[in-house]
């Protein structure tokens, strides 16, 4: 039921319009809630499963050549690590709908995982082509990297302790706050003032709150649900008016039109189809329900 009610919590939105760069702030627009049932999961690959053997005439399945993503495959339900993901290894709504974008136009998706932060470097060097990691719109990345069309809203949220008095993010004054380095929850909190500690993974604050090193972890809403999900005794506390919602995009290297064109093509039927909002589910389903 704890796990139900959780599930319930979470809530896809699909945005069509950037309403602001910022991370942090006022104004969270409630997003439009789609429909959870996951019936037509299986559409979602073969729809860019058969364009893409339509395109690809030469029957080699990396006739268009190989369209390479960066991630960092430490952001469950976006991109994590399984034993079999739809890219290799990787799984999760971000690879799912990268491998779309590479059907979609007969080529073939290759994943590079690195650290979060080296992303936008390693587009600009050309170690990849585009970098899909539930990646944040904010002024400062739009200064290095051209940004897709936005395909998910999101938000911070605090992951304290099921006995914590945190209410409210006025009440992390006098927390100890703990941030995933280079993450947007670390440009919010640095914004508001507050002192913290910033560490590498997702798992390592997680576990730092469980040993009761740090009060609370600002972590992206749907990834904070995952980790509530595995860890008894953590519960997540909202603040819409303090955390504005943010919008996860695809990055590009700046001036690549041909590729950003070719990704907004494929996101925006994803997002018309509806099938953006099944993955979603899909993955957000399979994460609560383990
Ligand atoms: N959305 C957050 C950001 O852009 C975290 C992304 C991630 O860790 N993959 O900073």
């Amino acid at each position: 039921m704890k796990k139900a009610t959780k599930a319930a919590a979470l809530v896809l939105t699909v945005v069509m319009m950037a309403a602001s760069l910022t991370a942090c702030g006022k104004s969270a627009e409630p997003g439009e809630v789609k429909d959870t049932t996951a019936a037509a999961q299986n559409e979602n690959a073969n729809a860019a499963g058969e364009q893409g053997e339509a395109d690809a005439e030469n029957a080699a399945p990396a006739a268009g050549g190989t369209l390479t993503f960066g991630t960092n495959a430490e952001f469950p339900p976006f991109e994590y690590v399984t034993s079999s993901g739809v890219i290799d290894q990787y799984d999760g709504i971000d690879m799912a709908i990268a491998k779309n974008i590479a059907e979609a136009n007969g080529m073939t998706a290759k994943v590079e995982n690195m650290e979060f932060e080296s992303l936008l470097i390693a587009l600009q060097n050309g170690q990849i082509d585009a970098a899909i990691a539930g990646m944040t719109v904010t002024e400062d990345r739009i200064e290095e990297a051209d940004f897709s069309t936005p395909y998910y809203t999101a938000t911070q949220v605090m992951i304290v302790k099921e006995d914590s008095d945190v209410a409210s993010a006025a009440d992390l004054a006098d927390k100890k706050i703990c941030v995933i380095q280079g993450y947007t929850g670390e440009i919010c909190v640095k914004d508001m003032g507050y002192p913290y500690e910033a560490f590498k993974k997702g798992t390592d604050a997680i576990m730092e709150l469980i040993n009761g090193k740090c009060d609370v972890v600002v972590l992206d809403s749907a990834t904070a649900q995952k980790y509530v999900s595995d860890n008894e005794g953590l519960k997540i506390v909202e603040d819409a008016a303090a955390f504005e919602s943010e919008e996860y995009a695809i990055a590009v290297k700046k001036g690549n039109t041909e590729l950003l064109d070719k990704i907004n093509t494929v996101i925006d039927t994803m997002l018309a189809d509806g099938t953006v909002a099944e993955l979603g589910a899909q993955y957000i389903e399979a994460i609560s329900a383990e």
